[in-house]
Order: structure tokens, then sequence, then C-alpha cells
């Protein structure tokens, strides 16, 4: 499906909820304002209704769609279950492993795999390289966890610094707040996603983290992508105004922050 996620080229959602739908479980404090839940309460945009909490719904893996990457011509980015975590631990194992496989014999796409159980990611993906004799992910595959505040930046980067990814990379969003000196675990990642809360309810981003993130990552020479500021945004204290409902044009960043940067590295 094609998105207007910035970092991606389009959304894949191979699993589903088997009557419509999506489910997940929320994990931490950047799921509060999940907007796939909201998708997902709202029978208009194809949702179950269902909470995204408590037990799950009859789930299904879409193994056509896992079968089709492998016929793809034109290279693009996919990003990978966007209205679920595919690592979640009500996720069989076997599933994650179909979709492992699918990746691996589609080697002129990107696949961007985003989680917030990255602990579960490197054991099923430590299980998947053993069964397939290899001591290294396909270079196809980018491995991601999601970063909101200090506390799970020290929890989910020690497990992603393990996964052995070529492209390991971080989505810090929603960023709460200021993730302080990061330097000591930059050189276990690639790319750097950043973007305050959008939608409603959004909770304040300041661009002082984001700044400060930045200018780490550059110090680090680790590609950085400023995806958005957010509904929310201060500088200086004050309320930074935006046209854009997300703060997600580029243009209108302070120029500083005005970077949109990708590991160098293709599958063409
Ligand atoms: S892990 Fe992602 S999709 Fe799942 S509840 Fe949290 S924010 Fe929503």
């Amino acid at each position: 499906m094609s998105t207007n996620i910035e970092w991606t080229d389009q959304t894949e959602n191979i699993i589903r909820a088997k009557e419509g739908g999506w489910w997940c479980h929320k994990k931490s404090e950047g799921c509060a304002n999940c907007y796939a839940e909201k998708l997902n309460k709202n029978s208009f945009f194809g949702g179950n209704k269902q909470p995204y909490s408590g037990e799950p719904p009859e789930l299904v893996l879409d193994t056509e769609a896992i079968r089709k990457w492998g016929f793809q011509r034109k290279p693009k980015k996919h990003f990978v279950s966007s209205m679920t975590d595919v690592f979640g631990e009500w996720v069989p194992r076997f599933w994650q492993h179909e979709m492992l496989d699918g990746m691996f014999v589609a080697p002129n796409q990107i696949f961007q795999i985003l989680t917030k159980r990255p602990e579960i990611m490197l054991s099923s993906m430590d299980e998947w390289l053993s069964c397939h004799g290899l001591d290294k992910l396909p270079l196809n595959i980018w491995s991601g966890t999601s970063i909101e505040n200090r506390r799970t930046l020290e929890e989910r980067s020690q497990f992603l610094a393990q996964i052995p990814a070529l492209i390991r990379f971080w989505s810090v969003e929603p960023l709460l707040e200021d993730l302080g000196d990061i330097t000591q675990y930059l050189n276990d990642v690639q790319l750097v996603i950043i973007g305050g809360e959008s939608g409603p309810n959004s909770r304040p981003c300041h661009i002082e983290w984001i700044n400060s993130i930045v200018q780490q990552c550059q110090s680090a020479k680790t590609p950085v992508f400023v995806k958005q500021l957010g509904a929310n945004v201060y500088l200086n204290q004050q309320p930074f105004k935006t046209k854009h409902a997300k703060g997600g044009e580029l243009a209108e960043f302070p120029q500083q922050i005005q970077i949109r940067e990708f590991p160098n590295f293709t599958c063409d």
C-alpha cells in the first residue's frame, strides 16, 4: 500500500485479523496514542473496532503478499507491518520465519522491520539464521527498534545491537523527552529516524531534543532522517507552529535539522 511515511515507499501489513482489521498489544509509553489502533477502531478505514489490548482476535498471515515480493522488479523500500508488531509475543514464530524467507528470496527489495520487542526479534532472527546456516542477515533486511525516551533507549538498543544485521535502525518516534548523550550507542546503529508525535492529544516535542540527536549523529557520521516535528512542537520553550499538520514539511524545519539521510547502500 502506498504511504505518506517519509522513510519508506510502501507499507505491507502481512498480519491481519481474519474478520478484517488488525491487532496489536500496547507495549510502552510510545503506544499511548497508537495511530494503528485509532484506524482499527474505525470501520470506515477497514478496522474491526477492537482495541489494542486484551486478547487477540483470530489472525492470519498473508502468505500470498509474501510470495509476491520475489516477483517485484522495481526496487522499493517496504515497511513491513505498520499496523502491528510482527515480533509481538502472540505472533507464531514460524510466521516470522516465513516472512524472513520471503525477504531472503527478494534481494532487490529493501524490507524495514520495526519492533518495540527487539529481544523477540533477536531470538527469532537467530533461530532463522541458524536454520539457514547463515551468520548474518541479508543486506536487504533492515532491523529496527522504536525508541521514545531514555528508558527504552537503554532497554531496546542493547538487544538491537546484538542482531547480526548490516543495517540496524532506530525509529525515535514519538520522541517524548531529551535522550541526552547517545554517542555510546551510535556505533551499533546505521540509521536514526526522528519524529515528534502527531494526531489528537499529541505530547510535546522540543526542537532542541531533535537537534541534540541530529548533532550527535552527524558527529558520529551516523545517517539521520528527521521525519517530522510533530503536532505539538516547541522551540526555546515557545510553541513552534507549522502549516503541515504533522510538522512533516522539511522546508518548515529550522535549517540545522533539515536533514533526511539514508545509509549509503542500495539493493539495485
Ligand atoms: S507496537 Fe506499534 S502498532 Fe503496536 S500498539 Fe504500539 S504503537 Fe501501536
